[in-house]
């Protein structure tokens, strides 16, 4: 009988975070969720890795095992997994990993952002959206004045100040340019009226990055970005954190602004109206992340069936040796193999700044439209275990889903693609 993984027991047997605490053909073994097994299942190299970087992901391991997976219960029942972690993560120099020092960041590059991303996602360890934090700090990194970046940079990297970009609203997602929060001319600076909702980091964050109608007259020409600071912002509220299919330790919300004053000097890059073509600039770089998130979610999916397949038994035998499982997992170990080839190529290609808006598309396209079809074969394997909350894959199927529709969904990504056709 396999018996789901139960993080209290777990814990409380573990003598060090590496050190694997189960029992080998043990099909009563506990394991808590968000922890791998010990199947090597596979161990395909990174075409942009190096020893550095793998000594760095050790680090990324140690910080997710100790102090991201522990909490990750109650940040679940929760909603949010609160602020200390992400100070921890600030000191270990684990978020805004590719800004550069003089702004506070770790000084690396998009491979330092990768390796985290890939290690949270192969455990299902949603809660901590470093992604979300990361694209906003590109923001003001690309698109900022000097002293925005100044200012705001350092604290983000501390993960004193989480980010946010409030885009979508209740009556537009997609249609970027139809939306209706207002920010008005005040002798000092900008009111911000309106309201946004699916916001991640909605919770936390300490500053959002508010996407306004600076002329409504406009439709791309009258967008602007405000760089707005939650502490002492009159008028702002965090409505409710939303309750989700998935990512349930992942603090998404509704934001409204009630003539929220913010400062001129708080204009993103100093000049109104080019809220929407800052945006578009940094789409490769939104996209690319979700396809490196897509393909860690499969091969943890993958190590993790493989590890239940070797040790549930029926008919006499493990799973693992019915034709059909092994068919499964070879076809899954295919796709993770060709996958693994071309996202490879995209973050190369984000590494020199060849990737563009089309490529980025297709590694969200594709690997989200996988990812979903990987988890579900996976979870099926799991039979009725894999529809328990309590096992990683389950988890792994609902937070798979949103990967088709936040960050552009996959029909506008078709879109984006066709027209470069
Ligand atoms: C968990 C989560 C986190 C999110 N985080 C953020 C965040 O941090 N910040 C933020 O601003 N937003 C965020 N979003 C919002 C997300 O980006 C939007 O939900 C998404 O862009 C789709 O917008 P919509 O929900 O309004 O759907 P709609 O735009 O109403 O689309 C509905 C359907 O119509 C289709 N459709 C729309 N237009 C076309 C078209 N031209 N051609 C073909 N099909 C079309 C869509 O593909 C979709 O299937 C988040 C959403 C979720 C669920």
């Amino acid at each position: 009988m396999a018996v789901p993984c139960r993080s209290e027991a777990a814990h409380s047997t573990r003598q060090t975070t590496h050190e694997p605490f189960l029992r080998t053909n043990d099909s009563t073994r506990r394991r808590p969720c968000g922890e791998l097994g010990n199947s090597k299942a596979l161990s395909l190299k990174r075409s942009w890795s190096d020893p550095e970087l793998e000594v760095y992901r050790d680090t990324v391991v140690r910080f997710i095992e100790e102090e991201l997976l522990p909490g990750d219960e109650e940040a679940r029942k929760r909603g949010n997994v609160g602020h200390a972690v992400w100070r921890r993560a600030g000191a270990l120099g684990l978020i805004c990993a590719d800004i550069p020092v003089e702004y506070g960041g770790a000084g690396g590059d998009f491979r330092h952002e990768a390796v985290v991303y890939e290690e949270m996602l192969r455990r299902s360890l949603t809660g901590m959206n470093t992604s979300v934090h990361a694209i906003v700090a590109h923001y003001l990194l690309n698109h900022g004045t000097e002293s925005q970046k100044l200012k705001y940079l350092p604290p983000m990297a501390r993960g004193e100040l989480v980010g946010a970009i409030a885009m979508t609203e209740p009556g537009t997602g997609s249609d970027l340019q139809a939306i209706r929060t207002r920010a008005t001319r005040t002798g000092e600076g900008w009111r911000i009226d309106g309201s946004k909702t699916f916001i991640t980091n909605g919770f936390l964050a300490g500053l959002v990055l508010v996407v306004c109608k600076t002329d409504p007259a406009e439709r791309a020409k009258g967008i602007s970005i405000l760089i707005m600071e939650v502490e002492g912002a009159q008028g702002f509220r965090v409505g409710r954190v939303l309750d989700k299919l998935g990512l349930k330790a992942q603090d998404t919300s509704e934001l409204f602004f009630d003539g929220v004053e913010v400062p001129d000097g708080n204009l993103l890059g100093g000049v109104a109206g080019q809220g929407f073509y800052q945006l578009m600039g940094d789409l490769p770089y939104e996209r690319v992340i979700i396809g490196v998130m897509a393909l860690a979610a499969m091969e943890g999916a993958y190590q993790a069936t493989l590890d239940y397949v070797r040790e549930r038994h029926a008919f006499g035998k493990p799973l693992i040796e019915q034709q059909n499982t092994r068919y499964k997992l070879a076809e899954i170990a295919t796709q993770i193999s060709v996958g693994r080839a071309f996202i490879d190529q995209c973050v190369e290609k984000m590494l020199t700044g060849a990737l563009d808006t089309s490529t980025a598309s297709m590694a969200k396209l594709w690997g989200s439209e996988t990812q979903g079809k990987v988890v579900d074969e996976c979870l099926q394997l799991f039979g009725g275990y894999g529809y328990m909350n309590e096992y990683l894959i389950s988890r792994m199927y609902a937070d798979a889903r949103v990967q088709r529709i936040y960050g552009g969904t996959n029909e506008i990504m078709k879109e984006v693609i066709a027209r470069s056709l």
